[in-house]
């Protein structure tokens, strides 16, 4: 194996892994681009959530707010009307609705307070510190990411076309032998043995008579994963 067609299969081989080492990063960048779009939408969702609360609590508020004032506006009037009325039948129905629209302007305070509060409280988790503050470091890695990607997406296409001029370079024979090795073993076909005559794929040691073979410059596959080998 260690001649001629041996060291351009081994120079396709360093091209691919620039090839694969950028499709393999590329990857990684997408789960965790996606991982970031799922955090980012949940807070978002998170914020739309209470956003859609708080309308509905100052919807709310305006109603009560209303229907106190109309109360008070009855209590001003009132003198007038008790002024007016003539038979025993009639003030007592007054009193009772005088003391219905006192009862209205109790709970209706009272409540007034209960929605100003809880107002207050989801306007206080919208405005949350460490969530906001989360928010813009996803936004911020998600967008450096981004340019990342499209720095090695650029690269990635430089070394395919090197990968690509490199196999015109050498001999279909040898395109060939490189890609029936790369379908048998996968990628890489070769591999080095450190000085210890240990594979570098799968970390199997070399029977001796292997090793001495390999060291005579024969070629030599690794008995566990098969790889060709070379020192
Ligand atoms: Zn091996």
């Amino acid at each position: 194996m260690k001649d001629e067609s041996f060291s351009k299969m081994l120079l396709l081989q360093e091209q691919e892994g620039e090839v694969v080492k950028r499709e393999r990063y590329l990857e990684r960048v997408s789960q965790r681009l996606k991982e970031l779009d799922a955090s980012i939408n949940k807070l978002l969702e998170e914020q739309a959530v209470i956003i859609a609360e708080l309308n509905q609590l100052i919807d709310q508020i305006r109603e009560e707010e209303l229907r106190v004032r109309s109360c008070k506006e009855y209590l001003r009037k009132w003198e007038e009307r008790a002024k007016v009325v003539k038979k025993a039948e009639e003030y007592k129905a007054l009193l009772r609705e005088r003391a219905k629209n006192e009862d209205c302007i109790i709970k209706g305070e009272q409540k007034l307070r209960e929605l100003k509060e809880a107002k207050s409280k989801l306007e206080a988790s919208l405005q949350d510190r460490e969530k906001r503050q989360k928010l813009r470091r996803l936004e911020e890695e998600k967008y450096e990411l981004l340019k990342e990607k499209e720095e090695v997406e650029r690269e990635l296409s430089f070394q395919r076309d090197k990968l690509e001029s490199l196999k015109r370079e050498v001999s279909d024979r040898v395109c060939q032998d490189y890609e029936r090795l790369k379908k048998e073993v996968g990628f890489p076909p070769f591999v080095s043995v450190d000085a210890m005559g240990t594979c570098g794929n799968c970390g199997t040691k070399l029977p001796s008579s292997l090793y001495s073979k390999l060291v005579k410059g024969e070629s030599v596959r690794c008995p566990s994963c098969g790889k060709v080998l070379y020192q």
